[in-house]
């Protein structure tokens, strides 16, 4: 039996490995994986599927994946199908924490384990959850923001209700605030979910957010760079654009190029490729039946979940280079490209 034992500051971008000759194996053949996405709408998912795709078959195993775009009907009955085809185990990106709780359910039914990816599973019987500190985003954002903007009307332009890192985020963020919030520094004038985390729906949120405060507003907090995409548009419809910082995630292409012509602040870098790499060497390691451990538990409303959650990254301008390009995340030539 092998122990796998992975630290949570273990951030270092893995080289990519050599292709092993020989499948892994299990009694009934080749293992193979399953993976259920919630969307491929936005890039850092698309980043996901390939890396992930590529550390499975570097270890010698199979992969079959699938997307649901946003649709939960659809993502039971493609993880259903997953199940059906005989996978050895179930890799799942829940879009809804609570609806996907019916396929941990069917998977355990049919012997096949769960992991649930960068984002849990609530209610369910998860085997693993393996994700980057979602907690520590949100400080992260707020930290940044704090510092620049220590007092002042903050708007919050959260991510999507139904899914757990959106929660998780936004109490890292309050956590920070909440000091400046008592000492009436700072005031939270603006405060919402944003539906499927969509560009459109938080530019709608900010438009709110500035004709309820007549654009008195000195920070912005978005809960990642596609959300901040809206927002930033939304500011830029009212001439404030550049003025108000702004706070994303995901160091999303689109997000680095506005933090390179200042229109956006920071962001938080999250190395997929080392989620990607852990995922992969847990899963196929389970699938066959070895024993893997984690170094943390998070409940998830029915059982505390052996976790492994990554550190993320804050980046702003300053340090670019020596993260997002310098680990091949972006070229410089795109990064740069609308300078
Ligand atoms: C992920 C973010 C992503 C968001 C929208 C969250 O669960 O952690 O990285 O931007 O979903 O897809």
């Amino acid at each position: 039996m092998t122990m796998f034992l992975f630290s949570c500051t273990d951030n270092s971008v893995p080289k990519t490995q050599e292709p092993e000759h020989s499948p892994v194996v299990n009694e009934e053949g080749p293992v193979r994986i399953g993976f259920s996405m919630d969307t491929l709408l936005e890039e850092r998912w698309l980043k996901d599927r390939e890396l992930f795709k590529e550390a499975v078959e570097n270890l010698g195993a199979e992969v079959e994946i699938v997307a649901a775009n946003g649709d939960d009907a659809l993502q039971i009955s493609q993880a259903e199908t997953l199940i059906q085809s005989g996978i050895d185990l179930l890799v799942i990106v829940p879009h809804n924490a609570a609806a996907t709780a019916a396929i941990v359910h069917k998977a355990h039914l049919a012997g096949i384990q769960v992991i649930a990816y960068d984002r849990l599973v609530k209610n369910a019987e998860v085997d693993m959850y393996i994700s980057f500190d979602n907690e520590q985003v949100g400080k992260m954002q707020a930290e940044a923001m704090t510092a620049l903007v220590p007092k002042g009307n903050y708007v919050f332009i959260g991510g999507a209700i139904t899914d757990n890192n959106a929660h998780l985020l936004k109490k890292g963020v309050f956590k920070v605030l909440q000091p400046f919030i008592e000492s009436g520094d700072i005031h939270v004038v603006y405060d919402q979910w944003t539906k499927d985390w969509t560009p459109a729906n938080a530019q709608a949120n900010m438009e709110q957010a500035i004709r309820n405060s007549n654009g008195q507003i000195d920070a912005v907090i978005a809960a990642n760079d596609a959300t901040a995409g809206g927002a930033i548009q939304a500011l830029q419809n009212h001439g404030l654009i550049s003025q108000i910082p702004v706070a994303g995630q995901d160091a999303d292409l689109a997000g680095v190029q506005r933090i390179v012509v200042g229109t956006q602040t920071m962001t938080v870098y999250k190395p997929i490729k080392i989620l990607t790499q852990k995922v992969a060497e847990i899963a196929v390691a389970m699938a066959k039946g070895e024993k893997v451990t984690a170094n943390q538990q998070v409940n998830n409303g029915k059982k505390e979940v052996p976790s492994i959650l990554l550190s993320p990254i804050a980046v702003n301008i300053d340090n670019i280079e020596s993260t997002v390009i310098e680990d091949g995340f972006h070229a410089a030539e795109e990064v740069y490209a609308r300078e």
